[in-house]
């Protein structure tokens, strides 16, 4: 039945290349014809982020197949620069423009395959048609980038959209030695991810230098002079500022390209996609579609989608042809498994998220777990941490998520058979894995993630969720049973501690009329302890996933650790030290050049085995004394490591320590702080992540707990702090004039929100939240966000806030939301007062975003550390 068909394929690149071979594969007769619009087939669009951030360095290793390679093996006329422009159905012909000559000319076909991608989406933003803001696509787009970097030498990229492309991107504009912003819209970069999964790739960008702006737009690209210099950009913020940069990568999405389908009058889905059956033929008997410009099926849900991934066009391609050569298989829907590389992170999917569950209503229990890559004892290992969605009521695989520095394809791939293959988490605890140290554990995370989640559904242990941290009932009571080391580097408000060691001895301090929700860093002890105390008839839930997933669930990005501040502070003690030709010790300078080869920061350093290089100081040198390994340590390892070896150390020495886990990043400052210690330098290091730090004496412990990253007692902080009591609209107005003064003067400033203060702070709209009556009624009464306050004075039934108002506007003063934003810009903190907002019933939820929360202790904290302090 296969003789001489003539088979058409627009498109010769994912999709359309593999129709054809498969296509050939099936028949020797056929006539097989390719129409590619570009001048490449059959690249490697996924790699082409690799070559322009120089991992693949020969261009040519892209070009997978040629027009000539595909015709010697396969006999396929490709015909490259040929536009096909419309299909005229009826006499089964594509009319096809050669772009080299411009004549058109009509071609017919037995059968059609539409392969024609999708295109990038490029927003209506003036000045997006300049030659510096670049889409990447193929192979012409990839030159076009590498020309701009080559010929003009831009210092400053920024990337719009934090999709796979544009993160592909950050990483190698970075890796070619440009600073990068990368805008996002949304709150969270890496969209069909779970918020708190992707909360390590936020701060491994920031660690990495790049400026993250989440919840940020480009609004204009402006060009400055005559367009010839390195950064003649300037890129209009949302937020109103500017960044100038010499290139644009915009990666916003794409959109499939359905122009000639439409046109010939196919079916187009709801989405914007072809619609084709599950042999992928669209609704023209003797036409195909396949690849990103298809709507397929969710595998889970039944419901359309969009996913555009190489695998799925891949698949789709060979199915197309075997429906063509008679062979009836399927395209059995799609699983969205995707995976990205993030510096030195990896993040998986497969299945659905927590959130795309939520919105299509599928009941749905998850667990998060954090183990080893790898046994922890072989060199390289690092913590997966990987999110499990499950039917609560049979446990069915949903979805999964994980995020880390080694084995996560493998986890995701092993969870992608699993949903292909409708496995539950019990299925999970009985899958016999591939084990040896340097690939796995005997329990390998799979198993243990079904271990976890089947201990659940069972009804060994209850579970909660970060959700019932941040809001437990009145009969609810917190409790950490990790150690005190643990405790220093942070804890969630309010919780009792009891590390779980002593728990059976402390039983007499635990009241069984209350709930408790008890937690430790990854989940594991929390089980244990909760085995103790439902055996001791305590009611009692663990937190899944514990403080680590607490941590990577509530971290906003101001919180993440940012290297350049204190390398910045460094550098300013280093110009005073070299300034004043001399280097305290207690100026907390490890200055790499005075140290000798075996002192060296070992940035490349590769040894195992922790290193004592202890010699005598030369006077007024902070020398690093001690190295320590601590890779492949899980949390609370690195932690605790540090602290015995610091312990030994005499005040001004300094130690160094590698760690693997991207938890320890977020833990050093917070232990630092908590104990006197100072955080000199964090930096990533190959795998791992080192960070130095100097032993601090009693006597300038308070002084270096003054920061995150303290720097060289050289001069009091100018510091600001405002009690905001009131909600009155005019107080606020004259708060946010003061602190954006103070700000721009180089104070450091904190607005502490209490009682009516709060609702300063509020969101406009309504928020559901859970509430009680009480609250839901007090909530109603106070005004919500800066629109709605009034005037303290002369209020006269709302004329003299219009007045006041339409003044300010007048005379140029900038509105209270607009001030709020601005100090939100200018790193001015906004506390709110816990205590008020559990009296007022107002939840974290219903504040905007980037606020802190904090106590009496921690306004007392800044209030010290500042020199002005003001009640409004
Ligand atoms: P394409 O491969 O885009 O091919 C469509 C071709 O059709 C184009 O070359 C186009 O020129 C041609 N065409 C369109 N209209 C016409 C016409 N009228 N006439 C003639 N020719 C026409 N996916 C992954 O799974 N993993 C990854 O790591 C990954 N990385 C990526 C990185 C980048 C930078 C990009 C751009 C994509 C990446 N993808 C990745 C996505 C993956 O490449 C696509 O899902 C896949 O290529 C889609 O295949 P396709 O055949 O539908 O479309």
């Amino acid at each position: 039945m296969s003789e001489h068909k003539r088979v058409v394929i627009v498109g010769g690149v994912a999709g359309g290349a593999s129709a054809a071979a498969r296509a050939r594969r099936l028949s020797e007769d056929a006539a097989i014809i390719i129409f590619e619009r570009g001048r490449h087939v059959s690249f490697a669009n996924c790699g082409l982020p690799y070559h322009i951030g120089g991992e693949i360095q020969q261009r040519d290793r892209l070009l997978v197949q040629t027009p000539q390679s595909l015709y010697a093996r396969f006999r396929i006329d490709v015909r490259v620069r040929h536009e096909v422009v419309g299909v005229d159905r009826e006499r089964r012909e594509v009319v096809v423009r050669n772009l080299n000559s411009g004549e058109e000319f009509r071609q017919g076909y037995d059968s059609l395959i539409l392969s024609p991608g999708a295109e990038p989406i490029i927003p209506p933003i003036p000045g997006a048609d300049s030659d510096r803001v670049l889409t990447l696509r193929n192979m012409a787009d990839m030159d076009a980038i590498n020309r701009v970097l080559a010929e003009k030498k831009p210092t400053r990229a920024v990337v719009v959209g934090g999709g796979y492309i544009g993160l592909e991107m950050v990483e190698a504009l970075c890796n070619r030695g440009l600073e990068v912003t990368l805008l996002e819209m949304a709150d969270q970069v890496m969209g069909p991810a779970d918020a708190e999964m992707v909360a390590p790739l936020h701060q491994e960008l920031v660690l990495r230098g790049v400026d993250l702006r989440l919840g940020t737009s480009a609004t204009e690209f402006m060009q400055n002079g005559d367009g010839t210099g390195p950064d003649v950009l300037s890129v209009r913020l949302s937020n109103g500022q500017t960044v100038s940069c010499g290139l644009v990568v915009m990666a916003v999405g794409v959109r499939p390209e359905i122009k000639i389908a439409k046109d010939a009058g196919l079916q187009i889905g709801r989405l914007g996609g072809i619609v084709v059956d599950d042999h992928m033929r669209t609704s023209d008997a003797n036409i195909f579609a396949v690849g990103d410009a298809v709507e397929v099926k969710d595998f889970l849900s039944d419901a359309p989608s969009l996913v555009p991934l190489a695998g799925p066009a891949n698949r789709q391609g060979r199915i197309a042809a075997d429906n063509i050569f008679g062979r009836k298989s399927t395209y059995k829907k799609t699983q969205g498994t995707a995976i990205c590389k993030v510096f030195n992170l990896g993040i998986g999917m497969t299945g659905m998220s927590e959130k795309a569950l939520r919105r299509a209503g599928i009941a749905h229990e998850k667990v998060y777990v954090h183990p080893a890559s790898h046994a922890g004892y072989y060199p390289g290992a690092s913590p997966v941490s990987l999110k499990l969605l499950f039917d609560p009521a049979d446990g069915r695989i949903l979805g999964a998520q994980a995020v880390g520095a080694d084995g996560i394809d493998k986890r995701i791939d092993v969870l992608a058979t699993a949903i292909r293959a409708r496995l539950s988490v019990f299925d999970l605890e009985d899958l016999e894995l591939a084990y040896a140290p340097p690939y796995g554990s005997a329990k390998d995370v799979v198993n243990y993630a079904g271990f976890v989640a089947a201990n659940a559904l069972r009804g060994d242990v209850h579970l909660c969720h970060c959700e019932n941290m941040l809001n437990p009932t009145a009969d609810q009571e917190l409790l950490d049973v990790r150690t005190d080391a643990e405790i220093a580097a942070g804890t969630i408000e309010h919780a009792v501690h009891v590390p779980v060691d002593q728990l059976r001895d402390r039983l007499g301090e635990l009241s069984k009329e209350k709930e408790w929700l008890v937690f430790c860093q990854v989940g594991l002890r929390g089980y244990v302890a909760c085995r103790i105390l439902m055996q001791h008839g305590f009611k009692c839930r663990n937190l899944t996933g514990g403080y680590k997933t607490y941590l990577m669930s509530t971290r906003t990005t101001d919180q993440l650790t940012r290297p350049s501040k204190c390398m910045k502070q460094k550098e300013n003690s280093d110009k005073m030290a070299s300034q004043s030709n001399e280097i305290s010790p207690q100026a907390g300078m490890v200055r790499r050049e005075n140290l000798t080869q075996s002192q060296q920061l070992p940035h490349t350093k590769k040894s195992k085995e922790d290193a004592d290089t202890r010699t005598a100081s030369a006077p007024g040198v902070t020398r690093v004394v001690k190295e320590i390994d601590a890779r492949g340590l899980q949390c609370p390892g690195p932690i605790q490591r540090l602290k015995q070896e610091i312990d030994a150390l005499a005040p001004g020495e300094a130690i160094s320590i590698v760690a693997t886990d991207p938890g320890f990043v977020a833990d050093i400052p917070a232990w630092c702080h908590a104990t006197g210690n100072e955080l000199v330098d964090i930096a990533p290091d190959g795998k791992g992540y080192r960070a130095t730090i100097i032993k601090r004496g009693s006597d300038t412990a308070a002084q270096a707990a003054a920061g995150t990253c303290a720097s060289p007692p050289v001069a009091r902080k100018k510091g600001l702090t405002i009690v905001v009591f009131s909600n009155a609209f005019d107080r606020a107005v004259a708060a946010f004039i003061i602190a954006n003064g103070a700000a721009a003067m180089g104070f450091e400033v904190t607005l502490f929100f209490t009682f009516w203060g709060l609702n300063v702070l509020r969101k406009d709209g309504p928020v559901r939240v859970k509430k009680t009556f009480i609250e839901r009624m007090f909530g109603w009464m106070m005004p919500r966000g800066p629109e709605k306050l009034a005037l303290s004075q002369m209020h006269m039934g709302g004329m003299g806030l219009a007045m006041i108002k339409g003044i300010m506007r007048n005379k140029n003063v900038t509105s209270l939301a607009d001030s709020i934003k601005m100090a939100q810009d200018a790193d001015v903190k906004l506390v709110a007062c816990t205590m008020s907002m559990d009296l007022m019933g107002i939840k974290r939820e219903e504040m905007i975003d980037g606020v802190e929360e904090g106590g009496v202790a921690l306004y007392l904290d800044r209030a010290g550390e500042g020199n002005v302090n003001l009640f409004i």
